[in-house]
């Protein structure tokens, strides 16, 4: 069990080292460089510093004197310039591995199957790790740390061997020995105090991230100014309060809770630390009384033991925090190997001046990852050239994800999607998907300008963005907004900023789609949110803003897609039936006129508008 473990932690150690290096090749050799210059340059000045005093003690030479002197201040000069250095070369590439790490997980996203970044444990995964690294709890800047700090540890140990094995080689008594067993059980019963009180300290800092995310998800909610409206409304100021209030609590227990193993186990440590180095100074002492060394050397040995216990306690504490650590790096790997990249085709998209591209699903079949049963059922239509299809049905019918299919954020289980005749798997990812501007229901805007979002780009034709503005019906607000179409949008980084309402938003949403200017358009309820007004004002415009275009209309309403060339009425996955509005309505029996019927009511008004 134990040596699973252990193989397990090296291979994540490993993986850790690897991705560390691949995403900054020189990042680990200055680490390690830093760490030489950092823990060598005190056993220099306690080197020479032990020279400077038998100097002055025995032969007096001033010349010598002087040129010990000249190095001590020579070395100590150039080891800062270098250490200096060495230190901004490395916070350098540290804040570079941070980049490219975050670009990397960004990538990986945008690669991954929809399935996965639609999937709840990515998210979380991708959650945590931020927060892990937030929070300097652990991850791969910390692996650079800690493994900096082994780094230091182990040279400073082996360093202050070296200069302490001296005291034996010419002073081999029983005594010497009894005293370097007694150094060496006093340091390693404090190692055991620190690797104890490091994994309590690390069950507490975990709990503490568990308060630091309630910590964070209520003081940015009660922050948002949006959800403020909520806050006050439904009178939520006291759960807030509630749960701060047991927030503060439950910190100032833990932190409590940190301070008395600090006190017990640092209390301790400090003492037996004491010991030790009270005997340290007794036994090199009476050597130097006995004559059997040199006043010079009593700073060297007690400086060189000095630096072995806190050498070999850094040793144990970064291996500690490197094993720790290690539960962080896996969510990291683990983020990494989700599989599943789609798979990419190659062929290039006819370009085609006159847009002409016919669309068709052949028998698709499609279940959600994970899940038993059939979303979508041997779904078969085609699409020709700038035609308009209307997809109506009840809500969950299966109406976004043939949308979804359609753009390849999944592919079919059963049965093709065909692209002027060619399954939509083989053309190149990129080049297909930049034949459609859609529409999503959940579509999300920005806080940046209002013709920037509608642009999608910080830089953008004004003239387009007010003439596709114009076709969504925003001209007259447009013309309220104190800086036309560059008016911040929202108040998150400009106070100045406007709010607008969600039927707003959704015209908004529409021209950034039209801007985009792909000669399909796919609008998934576009209308949602709009009052009837506004509704009756898109669609009869409809043919006017879709001009040529092939689109497909989602809707649950069915008024707004009477001037399609075609309606498909989805339930429970199947197309159950097709055919104009007019042809559609003929049939009583049909679920067409069953949902026509049922809502008609709620539109007469509109419609004799
Ligand atoms: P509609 O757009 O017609 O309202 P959807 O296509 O959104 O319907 O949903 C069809 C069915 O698929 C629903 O039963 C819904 O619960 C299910 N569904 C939608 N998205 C997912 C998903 N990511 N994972 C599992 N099931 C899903």
């Amino acid at each position: 069990m134990q040596v699973n473990r252990f193989k397990e932690n090296m291979k994540t150690l490993n993986t850790g080292l690897r991705e560390i290096h691949s995403l900054q090749h020189w990042v680990l050799p200055v680490t390690i460089f830093d760490a030489l210059f950092k823990s060598i340059s005190p056993f220099i000045n306690i080197y020479i510093t032990a020279k400077i005093i038998d100097e002055l003690l025995g032969a007096k030479d001033i010349e010598r004197f002087v040129l010990l002197v000249g190095l001590t201040i020579g070395l100590n000069f150039i080891i800062h310039l270098i250490s200096t250095g060495l230190d901004h070369l490395r916070l350098f590439l540290r804040n570079i591995v941070i980049q490219n790490q975050d670009m990397k997980m960004n990538e990986k996203i945008i690669n991954m199957d929809y399935e996965h970044v639609e999937n709840p444990v990515t998210h979380n995964l991708r959650t945590k790790i931020s927060e892990a690294e937030m929070m300097n709890s652990g991850g791969i800047i910390a692996l650079l740390k800690y493994l900096g700090d082994f780094a230091k540890g182990l040279i400073t140990v082996i360093t202050s061997i070296v200069l302490v094995a001296e005291l034996f080689k010419y002073n081999n008594s029983i005594g010497g020995y009894i005293f370097l067993a007694l150094v060496l059980v006093g340091t390693i019963f404090n190692l055991y105090l620190k690797t104890k009180a490091d994994k309590k300290m690390f069950e507490y800092f975990s709990g503490i991230m568990d308060l630091n995310r309630i910590f964070t998800f209520y003081f940015t909610r009660a922050e948002d100014y949006n959800a403020g409206k909520e806050i006050r409304l439904y009178n939520q100021k006291h759960i807030y309060k509630k749960e701060i209030d047991s927030f503060i609590q439950g910190g100032s227990n833990m932190f409590k809770k940190i301070e008395n193993t600090n006190g017990k186990y640092g209390g301790i440590g400090a003492f037996i630390s004491s010991l030790i180095g009270g005997m340290v100074y007794i036994f090199i002492g009476l050597r130097a009384i006995g004559g059997s060394i040199s006043v010079g050397s009593i700073v060297q040995y007690t400086g060189s033991i000095n630096q072995f216990i806190s050498g070999s306690t850094l040793v144990l504490t970064s291996i500690n925090n490197i094993m720790n650590n290690n539960q962080y790096l896996q969510l990291y790997i683990d983020f990494l190997n989700i599989e599943g990249e789609k798979y990419k085709g190659t062929l290039p998209v006819e370009k085609r001046d006159d847009d002409e591209y016919e669309i068709e699903f052949r028998n698709v079949s499609f279940k959600y990852p994970g899940t038993d049963e059939y979303v979508l059922r041997n779904v078969s239509i085609e699409l020709n050239i700038g035609e308009r299809l209307a997809i109506v049905g009840m809500n969950g019918s299966g109406k976004t994800t043939f949308i979804k299919l359609l753009c390849r954020l999944y592919d079919p289980d059963e049965g093709e999607i065909l692209l002027n005749g060619i399954d939509i798997k083989k053309y190149d990812y990129e080049e297909y998907m930049n034949l459609f501007s859609i529409v999503f229901q959940d579509f999300k805007l920005f806080s940046f300008s209002l013709g920037q979002n509608v642009a999608a780009s910080v830089n953008y034709d004004e003239m387009k963005v007010e003439s596709v503005l114009e076709k969504a019906g925003f001209k007259e607000r447009v013309s309220t907004m104190f800086k036309g179409i560059q008016t911040p949008l929202y108040k998150d980084f400009d106070e100045d900023g406007v709010e607008i309402s969600g039927g707003e938003a959704q015209k908004i949403a529409l021209a950034r789609a039209l801007y985009r200017d792909a000669p399909i358009i796919i609008l998934d309820e576009p209308t949602a949110a709009l009052d009837p007004i506004a509704e009756f004002e898109i669609y009869s415009k409809f043919n006017e803003i879709v001009g040529t275009k092939t689109a497909f209309y989602i809707s649950h309403r069915l008024s707004s897609c009477r001037f399609c060339d075609e309606i498909a009425v989805f339930h429970e996955g199947r197309i159950i039936q097709k055919g104009t509005h007019e042809a559609l309505l003929k049939n009583e029996e049909g679920k067409y006129y069953e949902l026509w019927h049922s809502q008609a009511v709620y539109y007469n008004d509109v419609e004799s508008a």
